[in-house]
């Protein structure tokens, strides 16, 4: 295996941009073809993918609790405004999409 030549680099420089696609088509299968014949670029491709998928998982697993609790209260809270004011259906959907503020 030879050391890293310029389509090394080119191909890791890139790395984040292919696993994305967000390269051009010529780029991308460029790339592609150099990760599927290099051993140390498709290494270091699956490490970021890896990466990225546990980022990815850590992110959506960690949040749910005091967003669930926060949607919940908000629900709860336009459900009491409704029973007591006349809202229309836009204002409750509105409230309910709106993102939780600190
Ligand atoms: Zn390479």
């Amino acid at each position: 295996m030879s050391a890293h030549g310029p389509d090394c680099v080119r191909a890791l420089d890139s790395l984040y941009l292919f696993i994305d696609r967000e390269l051009d088509e010529a780029s991308w299968d460029e790339i592609h073809a150099h990760i599927a014949d290099c051993e140390p670029c498709l290494t270091a491709f699956d490490l970021e993918k890896m990466v990225k998928t546990l980022v990815a998982r850590s992110c959506t697993e960690s949040a749910p609790a005091p967003l669930r609790d926060r949607v919940l209260t908000s629900i709860r809270t336009v459900s009491i405004e409704i029973s007591e004011n006349t809202y229309t259906e836009h204002s409750f959907t509105e409230t309910t999409i709106e993102p939780p503020r600190d």
